[in-house]
């Protein structure tokens, strides 16, 4: 018996039930993944008990030797990893993240200019119920209604006229590629500063399947443990100019000692990162992407901008008469976990919707491949199309618990 189950089996039990839900059902929410043993065993290591406060040969408390090297590791590798010049890998989150690069270039009261939440841009991009959206004055653009991607024409517009002190660009929603270049012109243009918030596509970035903001623009964001498959936590990457401001602005700006065993976790992330199995890993998170929307698309089902080019996509279930809310339960109940969504001219709150989000980082890590998403399609579709019909809805949980049972979640990323 493990000393957490002697010591309290509550929280064991929980970790228990946590640990089936994850083997028998399906994960799909897209900015979701199962880490490997190497990540897991880290983040719950010995490092967990010291205070590092300051960065690499300048902390402010005794004994950190090893801890240096750690982070120095994380910090290196993140920027092999991305071809970055600097690197802070202490930020706790993807929030905090967004927080730091604001705090370090823009005034309170400046204006962000953002992609709106409702049409695929996250709350630290200005949401008025975020910090973001309370200290910054904010402008949004969304995507063009007709082909429901950006138009760049539309933003450099709309930069030309609010003059924004920062442009934030990068999404949680949004299945297509994002040009950064473009962004980093305009922003350039209307002397602007730029962040890239590359929390969902990160991995892909790193693998060379999205283009890269690292070299266009000033700063670059990101979370660890989207497709990125590390710890939970965020990172920041800028030019070398800015890097002491940064480092400032997460400590002693924002933070005070940093979670090092998540940072030791991020080092064995980003060390996966850059192996050469991680790129085809990346590559078959975007083929099975493809091939859960064509199944999709031929079971009737509307995506958002025809398909996706990365690990997502948008269902519009608004001409089925569903909403997001009523489709994540009962997929819930048929064992598959996605999430509600808004969609480009939602009508519905966000915690109603029109639309789900579906991703496919997990399901790959688990070495699911093109086969798998045809049958996940189908499962998906069979649900959808019948949603009251509780029999059909059962007699797919059996045949995605049986699907799940032969791709142990640590089976291929040990
Ligand atoms: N940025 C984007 C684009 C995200 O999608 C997310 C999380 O979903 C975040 C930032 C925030 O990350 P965190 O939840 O670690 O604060």
């Amino acid at each position: 018996m493990s000393s957490l189950a002697n010591t309290d089996p509550e929280v064991a039990d929980i970790i228990e039930m946590e640990r089936l839900r994850q083997t028998n059902g399906l994960e799909l929410i897209a900015s979701e993944n199962i880490v490997s043993k190497a990540v897991l065993e880290t983040t719950g290591s010995i490092l967990t008990n010291k205070y590092a406060e300051g960065y690499p040969g300048k902390r402010y408390y005794g004994g950190c030797e090893y801890y240096d090297i750690a982070e120095n590791l994380a910090r290196d590798r993140l920027c092999q990893l991305f071809g970055a010049e600097h690197a802070n890998v202490q930020a706790h989150s993807g929030s905090g993240a967004n927080m730091a690069v604001y705090f370090s270039t823009i005034n309170y009261g400046d204006k962000i200019m953002s992609m709106k939440l409702s049409e695929g841009g996250h709350l630290s991009h200005g949401s008025p119920v975020s910090f973001s959206g309370k200290m910054y004055k904010v402008v949004q653009y969304g995507v063009d209604h007709e082909t429901e991607r950006l138009d760049y024409a539309d933003i450099a517009a709309m930069a030309r006229k609010e003059k924004p002190q920062m442009i934030v660009c990068g999404a949680s929603a949004y299945p297509r590629e994002i040009d950064f270049k473009a962004f980093g012109e305009i922003a350039e243009e209307v002397g602007a500063y730029c962040v890239a918030d590359i929390a969902h596509i990160a991995g892909l970035v790193a693998a060379g399947l999205h283009n890269s903001p690292i070299d266009v623009l000033p700063f670059t964001t990101t979370t660890t443990h989207k497709t990125l498959r590390g710890p939970r936590g965020g990172a920041i990457m800028c030019k070398q100019e800015y890097a002491q401001v940064i480092d400032k602005a997460i400590f002693p700006g924002l933070q005070g000692g940093p979670l090092m065993h998540i940072i030791a976790a991020k080092a064995v992330c980003f060390g996966e990162a850059l192996k050469p199995s991680y790129k085809e890993y990346c590559k078959q998170i975007i083929k099975n992407a493809q091939t859960l929307a064509a199944t999709l698309d031929a079971e009737g089902l509307r995506l958002v901008s025809g398909g996706t080019d990365n690990h997502l996509m948008l269902l519009d279930l608004s001409d089925k008469g569903l909403t997001g809310l009523q489709a994540e339960n009962t997929l819930h109940d048929a064992g598959i976990t996605v999430n509600k969504n808004t969609i480009p001219r939602e009508t519905l709150s966000p915690f109603v919707t029109s639309g789900l989000r579906i991703g496919t980082p997990a399901i790959t890590s688990r070495g699911m491949k093109e086969e798998e998403m045809k049958q996940i399609g189908t499962f998906i579709a069979t649900v959808l199309n019948d949603i009251e019909n509780k029999e059909k809805i059962a007699a797919v949980r059996k045949e995605v618990e049986a699907l799940a049972s032969k791709f142990p979640i640590y089976a291929v990323t040990e």
